[in-house]
C-alpha cells in the first residue's frame, strides 16, 4: 500500500531519455544532424565530478554527440569565458552546461550570461528566466522541470490547489514558483527568514522541498493527502555509514502524503533526463523546427 505512494523518479527518467533518444533519431533523420553537449568543469569537486561523469554517459546514451572541457581549479575567468565563447560559435554544440559551483575567482552570473540564450539547456541565463517569468517559452532549469513533469503526470491543471516551496533558490526554488504558476497553482515561497514555516507547509496541497537541510520537513508538518516533492540531496552519517536522505522525513510523510517522492531515486534521475531534453529542444529550436511533445509521458 505504502509502495503505491511512491513516485519512482527513476523509472519516468528512463522513460524520458528513451523518448528523447526515439524524437532524437526521427530528428537525425529528417536533418542528419546530430544534437550536440557541450559539458564545463573546472575543478576537482568530487560531487561535480560524479555529476559530469553521469552527465556524459547518459548523453551518450541518448545517441547525442558530447563535448568534454575539464580544466584545472586555476583556469582563468578569461580562458572560460574564451570557452564558452568557442562552444556559442561551434553549430555541432546544440547545448552548454557550466557545472556549479566555479571556483571562487571566477563570478558564474558573468560566464551563465556569455552562454547563448538558446543554448543555455541549465535555463539559467538572464533571458530565459525572464521569459519563464513571462510565461514565455524558454529553456527551463533542469531540476523544477523534472518535478514539474512529475506533478503533471498527476494533475495537468492545479487550479485551486495550494503549492509551498521551501527554498528560493535561483536553480531549484524561484523557477520551481514560475511553474506551479504556470500550471494555475496558488504558490507560497518559504526560506530562512520565514516565520511559522511549519504552519504554511501545513497548508499545502503540493510541497515541495528544495532546502538542503536534513529531514527538516516533519511528518506534522504535512496535510493528510499532500504530494510531497523531495528535492533534497544531503550526506548524513548513519552508523559510521554515509547515507542519502532528502529535506523530508521520508518515513513520517509517507502515513500523511498521498504520493511522495523518495530520496535516492526520485528527483534526482530527473535532473538529467531533463537536461537531455531541453537539448533536444534547443537542437529543434535551433535548426527552426517546433519542439516535440513529450506525449504520452504527460498522460
Ligand atoms: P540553496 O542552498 O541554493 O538554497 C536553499 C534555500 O533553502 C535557500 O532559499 C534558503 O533560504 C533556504 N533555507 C536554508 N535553510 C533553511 C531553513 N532552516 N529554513 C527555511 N529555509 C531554509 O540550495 P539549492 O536550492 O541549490 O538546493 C536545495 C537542495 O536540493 C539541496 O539539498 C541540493 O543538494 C538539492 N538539489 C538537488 C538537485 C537534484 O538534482 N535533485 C539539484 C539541485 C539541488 P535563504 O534564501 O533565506 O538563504
Amino acid at each position: 500500500m505504502k509502495n503505491e505512494k511512491i513516485i519512482d523518479g527513476k523509472k519516468l527518467a528512463a522513460e524520458i531519455r528513451s523518448k528523447v533518444r526515439t524524437l532524437s533519431d526521427v530528428f537525425k533523420s529528417k536533418t542528419n544532424i546530430t544534437p550536440g553537449l557541450a559539458v564545463v568543469l573546472v575543478g576537482e569537486n568530487p560531487a561535480s565530478k560524479v555529476y559530469v561523469k553521469n552527465k556524459i554517459k547518459q548523453t551518450e546514451e541518448v545517441g547525442f554527440n558530447s563535448f568534454e572541457h575539464k580544466l584545472p581549479i586555476e583556469t582563468p575567468e578569461q580562458d572560460l569565458l574564451n570557452i564558452v565563447d568557442s562552444l556559442n560559435k561551434n553549430k555541432d554544440v546544440n547545448g552548454i552546461l557550466v557545472q556549479l559551483p566555479l571556483p571562487d575567482h571566477i563570478n558564474s552570473d558573468k560566464v551563465l550570461d556569455k552562454i547563448l540564450p538558446e543554448k543555455d539547456v541549465d535555463g539559467f541565463h538572464a533571458m530565459n528566466v525572464g521569459k519563464l517569468w513571462s510565461g514565455l517559452d524558454a529553456l527551463v532549469p533542469c531540476t523544477p522541470l523534472g518535478c514539474s513533469i512529475m506533478i503533471k503526470k498527476i494533475f495537468d491543471d492545479l487550479s485551486g490547489k495550494k503549492a509551498v516551496i521551501v527554498g528560493r533558490s535561483n536553480i531549484v526554488g524561484k523557477p520551481m514558483a514560475a511553474l506551479l504558476l504556470k500550471m494555475n497553482a496558488t504558490v507560497t515561497i518559504v526560506h530562512s527568514r520565514t516565520k511559522n514555516i511549519e504552519d504554511i507547509c501545513k497548508d499545502a496541497d503540493i510541497l515541495v522541498a528544495a532546502v538542503g537541510v536534513p529531514e527538516m520537513v516533519k511528518g506534522s508538518w504535512i496535510k493528510e493527502d499532500c504530494i510531497v516533492i523531495d528535492v533534497g540531496i544531503n550526506r548524513i552519517e548513519v552508523n559510521n555509514k554515509t547515507k542519502l536522505v532528502g529535506d523530508v522525513d521520508f518515513n513520517q510523510a509517507l502515513d500523511k502524503a498521498s504520493l511522495i517522492t523518495p530520496v535516492p531515486g526520485g528527483v534526482g534521475p530527473m535532473t538529467i533526463a531533463c537536461l537531455l531534453l531541453n537539448t533536444l529542444n534547443a537542437t529543434h529550436s535551433q535548426n527552426g523546427m517546433k519542439q516535440p511533445e513529450l506525449g504520452s509521458l504527460l498522460e
